[in-house]
């Protein structure tokens, strides 16, 4: 997908999505306060219709005074009214002498003062009740927020949450994408990287044999030794390459099972260091050796074994602007074969080296080195340390060089 396409529809979702966060709140402020209204217009046909009955069931001409009044019948009613009216809470009621200013009745007398300023004030005078034209039913709702606003909570809650399912989606949507990116970018990379790691070796093989075809050339030994040599070293180059892409790709599959038999790692060791030697010699570099372990017999996959050794020299060197020194040490201790592979060349920080053992990784390449590289050798190290139910750590400095430890089990 094109960038301004991406960028366009991000900020087509973003505004839609913010748009959407106002358009709820604005609807549940909405519906709050229509929820108000019918609670009062609720309120108001209950109360109408309980003092139509207060008027004439309870205030019957025999018992005119305010005081015979069953304040027991007032409460019931108007609650019974309210839930007739859809409205399921229990009022304070209190009935007030406007003339005195003080409640002839209160169900809460801790709530006077509450019910005093209540705006559910309805004025109540059945005939013959003294003070003329004073008394008021009035009403309290301690609870009518949460009553009012229990069903819109629900929708509230839905839409926030569907709307919280929908940015997610669309969070992994983009992130996918982005793999996406990235994975079409690697195989870009891999294919160029590819194209030049084997049209080198290829070239310089080829290069070689012309000179062999030279007879003033072949005719000295020691030359054509040296040339026969760049042909070996390039064409192990390249089986290891070629083996260590195959294997790499071999080994995703879960049913990968590596060939144990006998091995002496110091053999291992000492066939691969043969094979740099001409490479190193050009460079300058030298391989010091301390091979200590004893046994350094394993039970291990021969050629993988070899690879690792291989893809781990093989990164010392590329990755030395000097001259390459590498450090090769074996030991043995509780039973684990370790295998040490240092080199003195630019190192990889600390950021990169949570990722270097990842597939197709490689650390940009603008600022550290220009090397060519598929990104998959450590990640095949890896993969082979752990089929053998072996470990592997790495110590790096930037500038300083960086050591491979890998521990193998002996038993
Ligand atoms: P490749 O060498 O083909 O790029 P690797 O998987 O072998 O792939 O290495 C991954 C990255 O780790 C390399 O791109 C390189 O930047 C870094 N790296 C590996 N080994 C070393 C080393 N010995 N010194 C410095 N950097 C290294």
């Amino acid at each position: 997908m094109k960038r301004w396409i991406r960028i366009f529809s991000i900020s087509v979702f973003a505004i839609a999505a913010v748009s959407l966060v106002f358009i709820q709140f604005y609807q549940t402020r909405r519906t709050f306060s229509i929820n108000d209204n019918m609670f009062n217009i609720g309120v108001g046909n209950a109360m109408d219709e309980a003092i139509k009955q207060l008027n004439g069931e309870v205030f019957s001409p025999t018992a005119p005074q305010t005081a015979a009044f069953n304040f027991q019948v007032l409460d019931t009613l108007i609650t019974e009214q309210l839930l007739l009216n859809g409205i399921d809470i229990h009022p304070v009621v209190g009935l007030y002498n406007g003339a005195e200013r003080s409640f002839l009745y209160s169900s809460d007398p801790r709530r006077e003062q509450q019910l005093e300023e209540s705006p559910y004030r309805y004025h109540f005078q059945p005939a013959g009740v003294a003070p003329q034209g004073q008394l008021f039913i009035t009403l309290a709702f301690p609870g009518a927020e949460l009553f009012l606003q229990r069903n819109s909570w629900v929708f509230v809650y839905v839409s926030f949450f569907l709307l919280l399912v929908i940015v997610l989606m669309f969070i992994i949507a983009l992130h996918a994408l982005a793999i996406q990116r990235k994975l079409d970018q690697m195989r870009t990379e891999f294919i160029n990287n590819m194209t030049h790691e084997i049209k080198t070796p290829l070239a310089t093989i080829g290069l070689a044999c012309e000179m062999l075809r030279d007879e003033t050339v072949s005719e000295d030994a020691a030359t054509r030794q040296n040339f026969i040599g760049i042909i070996n070293d390039e064409n192990q180059r390249l089986r290891v390459l070629v083996e260590t892409i195959l294997q790499s790709a071999k080994m995703s599959n879960k049913n990968f099972r590596i060939n144990p038999k006998e091995v002496d790692i110091h053999q291992l060791i000492a066939k691969v260091q043969q094979s740099f030697q001409l490479s190193l010699a050009n460079r300058g570099g030298t391989i010091e050796t301390h091979l200590d372990a004893v046994p350094s017999t394993l039970v291990a996959d021969e050629l993988h074994l070899t690879n690792l050794i291989y893809n781990l020299i093989d990164n010392g060197i590329k990755y030395s602007t000097s001259a390459p020194q590498i450090t090769i040490s074996t030991a043995v201790a509780e039973k684990q074969l370790i295998l040490r592979v240092a080199d003195c060349g630019i190192g990889i920080s600390k950021e990169d080296q949570k990722h270097v053992f990842e597939k197709f990784y490689r650390v940009s390449t603008d600022n550290v080195h220009n090397v060519k590289g598929f990104g998959i050798g450590l990640s095949y190290v890896a993969q082979v340390v752990r089929l053998h139910r072996g470990h592997l750590s790495l110590e790096s400095e930037l500038g300083q060089g960086s050591t491979f430890t890998i521990t193998l089990p002996l038993g």
